[in-house]
């Protein structure tokens, strides 16, 4: 399901709503003005960062492992 960015054009608040409509019904949280822009957004704000599958996660630089244990 979609996150959707919204700023307030009263307050200038910035919020996110999570919506499941094609048509929410979004007010500001902080003055409940319905003057507001919507941006689209990501899922999820936090860790949006793209997983690098090939090169190491967690590993050396200097070694091929995926973990230090047998390496230091
Ligand atoms: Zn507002």
């Amino acid at each position: 399901m979609p996150v959707y960015e919204y700023k307030c054009n009263e307050c200038s608040e910035d919020f996110e709503k999570l919506v499941y409509g094609s048509d929410p019904d979004v007010s500001c949280p902080k003055c409940n003005s319905r003057n507001i822009t919507k941006k689209f957004s990501l899922f999820g704000m936090s860790g949006v960062e793209k997983p690098a599958t090939s090169s190491g996660r967690s590993g050396c630089s200097s070694c091929s492992k995926s973990t230090c244990s047998s390496c230091h």
